[in-house]
């Protein structure tokens, strides 16, 4: 490492050699360490996901985490808060504008075309799981990064898809069991009966006192004017015109089938006819899953027939899901939903002196070839500190290698349980240990 140093040097010569700041040891706002007592729970709700994804018929895909950020400029929208505010965008050396991806489902889009997915039998199911990013204000258990699981059926425009991603999400939250999961449902319409809809609700807003970001919304995306969190707003919504009144017979008819066939899973859904999502390429069925006295939701989706050509590509319906990871542990957290952690029984190698404790590495070799789960500590160095480690380890056996032991290469079993002890050659040991465990 001598030259390393050199070259340390040298490249610090004549600066003022840095102060080191405080802010070096600490994480970015709104970002986080997950510590490992915090992955049982996640590990749990990420094995689940994917057990009930690879269940449905879903394949994994992942995607980087940066794509240009032009994809979610057109596929997001302009003017969603996603792309507007939240987005991290970093131009490289070579002058591209990319961004850190703040959710999946364009870059999943992206991919489909790119990859020429739409080649392969229809539809395609795909499922992620990773990190997206978002420069929101860091409000409790809201993450600048977080990990979002979810599903997109793409290339089928059957209402029974939607059906489909809707029961998954619920069935999710059934295995994880959060109870009490309602999922509230709407229709959006099409490019046929939306217009006519987007048109006479803005003209019943534009009649109305509405707050600063409305005016706004009222040009780009009145839908939007629905999703308005503001006070002042609030009381224009029940006498907002409802786009269930207003969708073509198409869309009426394509909603209904969806809901016949949430129906016959028995999924308990509600219809929110104010339900809008906030992103610009949802159409028709959109929905959101909230746990009982949660008002942001756990699950949300839709279909997004729009999106492929939105971002550049041929006409391609797709309906999806995306759920927090974060938030959905943090939701189990509260209302104390356990998780069992299944620690596998592992038996305890003990050295005693420092030729057992070399000759103890080439032992645990030969139990992990043998698919035996061993335990050891080598920081302990007496016989009776590496007995109460395995005691509390609750191993069911301990391995004494000690100093006479390792040089007749031998080796004491002990069981745990009753205290009885056998001496046994190393050779052997495997195979013993195997017998007794059985
Ligand atoms: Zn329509
Ligand atoms: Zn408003």
């Amino acid at each position: 490492m001598p030259q390393a140093n050199n070259k340390e040097k040298r490249e610090t010569r004549g600066r003022q050699p840095e102060k080191p700041s405080v802010n070096n040891l600490q994480n970015p706002k709104g970002m986080r360490d997950i510590l490992p007592e915090e992955w049982s729970v996640l590990d749990k709700i990420m094995n689940t996901a994917r057990a009930l994804s690879e269940f449905y018929g879903f394949s994994r895909i992942e995607t980087p985490v940066l794509e240009y950020a032009d994809l979610f400029s057109r596929g997001v929208g302009l003017g969603t808060d996603i792309v507007e505010k939240e987005m991290y965008v970093l131009t490289t050396k070579g002058g591209d504008k990319l961004a850190l991806r703040p959710e999946y489902t364009a870059p999943v889009m992206r991919s489909y075309i790119q990859q020429g997915m739409s080649h392969l039998p229809q539809p395609r199911r795909l499922w992620y799981i990773g990190p997206v990013f978002r420069h929101e204000n860091p409000q409790a258990m809201r993450y600048r990064q977080f990990t979002q699981f979810g599903m997109e059926v793409l290339g089928n425009s059957d209402p029974i898809f939607d059906a489909e991603i809707i029961i998954a999400a619920y069935r999710l939250f059934e295995e994880l069991k959060i109870k009490n999961v309602t999922i509230e449902v709407n229709s959006i319409g099409c490019k046929t009966c939306q217009p006519a809809y987007r048109k006479k609700l803005a003209d019943y807003y534009r009649k109305l006192d509405i707050c600063e970001d409305c005016k706004i919304r009222i040009d780009q995306n009145p839908l939007r004017l629905l999703d308005c969190k503001n006070e002042k707003c609030q009381p224009y919504k029940q006498g907002a015109p409802v786009i269930l009144d207003n969708l073509c017979q198409n869309c009426r008819s394509h909603f209904r089938q969806v809901l016949e066939y949430l129906d016959e899973a028995k999924i308990p859904y509600v219809l929110n006819p104010r339900l809008v999502r906030g992103l610009d390429y949802y159409s028709r069925t959109v929905f959101e899953t909230f746990a009982e006295g949660e008002s942001s939701a756990l699950a949300s989706g839709g279909r997004y027939d729009y999106l492929a050509e939105m971002i550049g590509g041929r006409s391609t319906p797709a309906v999806g899901v995306a759920a927090g990871i974060e938030r959905i542990a943090e939701i189990m957290k509260s209302r104390g939903i356990a998780v069992q952690q299944k620690t596998k029984e592992k038996v305890f190698i003990i050295h005693v002196g420092d030729m057992s404790k070399k000759k103890s590495l080439s032992l645990i070799e030969e139990f992990r070839k043998s698919g035996v789960p061993v335990l050891s500590e080598p920081s302990k160095e007496s016989l009776s500190a590496q007995m109460e480690l395995a005691a509390k380890n609750n191993a069911p056996l301990a391995l004494i290698f000690g100093q006479k032991e390792s040089y007749e290469d031998n080796v004491i079993i002990r069981d745990m349980e009753s205290g009885v002890q056998e001496v046994v050659p190393i050779t052997k040991v495997v195979e013993e240990v195997k017998k007794r465990l059985r």
